[in-house]
């Protein structure tokens, strides 16, 4: 793996952990700007209270601080500790108040007990703190708190980003991610990390066949708004999307595919994740921004390419920090989306123009040049396939999964057989 990448992901996952991101706000602003860094973003704002098919645009929140003081006047938690202790969008409040009142709006993670749990109230005004079980254990029964929650919510707007790479046709491939959680590692800024450097290795390619369009929203209401502004553009142009989740942990790759199950998007990602050894799942109705692409309306082929189970033991925790992951991981993540990419590029229907006996391929120096090939077998296996196939009908792809012969050998012996005029496109 290559280390000096790695550590360039490093150094960008170290800006962004400690911004107090949400779905509005400054550290979803701030995000965006340092991603900008290596993805030119536009940047769109979605104003509170515009409606969004059944949702409305919430209002924008920011956190000044946020402590609890203990009976005793000692410091219990403080937002500036750790973003995860003050529950997301929490509303403001001021005050004394007793431990049965307190209780009320603790949260912890009894299964985890050294873990501060990640909790939301996005469209519940409610205010509340987030800590460890051993730490709530601890705390006096009697006296009185003060908790002091210094926040905003006011009409604002929730924001976007989004970055369209043009290639050669107007025929697109969607990748998205959410950005609204705080610091949280695998889920979530492994999503925006790698959703990232995938454009940034894809933007330096000589040739795109395919436009790439890449999306960063706060999750769910994001995509929603998203879907309002350019559902129609989508519709028409998106070959295939993926939501880029969980992809920072040495464990085997997933896709889970998109609800329209014949769909390229998912015999291609499927291909790449089973030559992996990963695991595809059938689309189900739980999960992140697919839920919002695939929901009857729409029906976009959005699948999701993740890495181990969706809910892990550390999930929405403290402990998802940076000793969880890894950045090699990461890494290896960016090139197996690069690769579904290049899949996608090279793919193509081809069409036998010998289909009563095989060719004669030795007359035509297909042979020797096979011949030179460090796995000559495996050429002739592969030209063998590709005569008995290409009906004009079948893709590339298809050729690949039936024959079992990788699909870089297939493409690279088609292109042969192509320039001597045996297989067109
Ligand atoms: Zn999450």
């Amino acid at each position: 793996m290559c280390a000096a990448k790695s550590n360039l992901i490093e150094s960008y996952f170290d800006r962004l952990w400690p911004l107090h991101r949400s779905i509005s706000g400054e550290g979803l602003r701030k995000t965006y700007e340092i991603l900008s860094e290596l993805v030119p973003f536009n940047i769109i704002e979605v104003p509170s209270g515009n409606k969004v098919y059944d949702w409305v645009v919430p209002k924008e929140w920011k956190v000044n601080g946020a402590y609890l003081l203990g009976p005793d006047g000692s410091k219990i938690l403080d937002v500036e500790e750790n973003n995860l202790h003050l529950v997301n969008y929490s509303a403001p409040f001021k005050g004394y108040i007793d431990w049965r009142e307190l209780q009320q709006h603790l949260h912890t993670k009894p299964e985890l007990p050294n873990a501060i749990p990640y909790i939301t109230s996005y469209y519940k005004e409610e205010w509340g703190f987030c800590l460890s079980e051993n730490k709530k254990l601890s705390l006096p029964k009697e006296g009185k708190y003060f908790v002091s929650i210094d926040t905003e919510l006011f009409d604002g707007s929730i924001t976007l980003a989004e970055y369209v790479l043009e290639g050669d046709n107007e025929e697109e491939l969607f990748f998205s991610s959410y950005a609204c959680h705080p610091s949280l590692a695998n889920d979530e800024l492994s999503g925006p990390l790698v959703l990232a450097f995938l454009f940034n290795r894809l933007k330096n390619k000589k040739k795109r066949k395919f436009t790439y369009r890449f999306l960063l929203n706060p999750e769910t209401i994001g995509s929603l708004a998203y879907l309002s502004l350019k559902n129609e553009e989508l519709s028409k142009k998106m070959v295939a999307g993926y939501v880029l989740t969980n992809l920072a942990v040495e464990q085997p790759f997933r896709y889970k595919e998109s609800k329209n199950v014949n769909s390229i998007g998912n015999k291609i990602a499927s291909y790449n994740v089973n030559q992996l050894h990963g695991r595809v799942e059938k689309f189900q109705p739980l999960g992140s921004d697919e839920r919002q692409y695939c929901s009857l309306g729409f029906n976009l082929p959005v699948g999701v390419l993740a890495r181990g189970d969706n809910y892990y033991k550390e999930y929405h925790s403290s402990l998802d920090n940076k000793s969880f992951i890894s950045f090699d991981a990461m890494n290896e993540s960016i090139g197996v989306a690069e690769k579904i990419c290049d899949v996608f590029e090279k793919n193509r229907i081809l069409k036998n123009e010998y289909i009563f006996g095989e060719p004669n391929l030795g007359k035509r120096g297909l042979y020797p040049e096979m011949g030179r090939a460090s796995n000559p077998d495996e050429d002739i296996s592969a030209i063998l396939w590709l005569l008995n196939n290409a009906d004009g009908d079948k893709d590339l792809i298809d050729i690949a999964i039936e024959s079992g012969i990788d699909f870089d050998i297939l493409s690279k012996v088609a292109a042969s057989a192509e320039r001597k005029g045996v297989l067109i496109t």
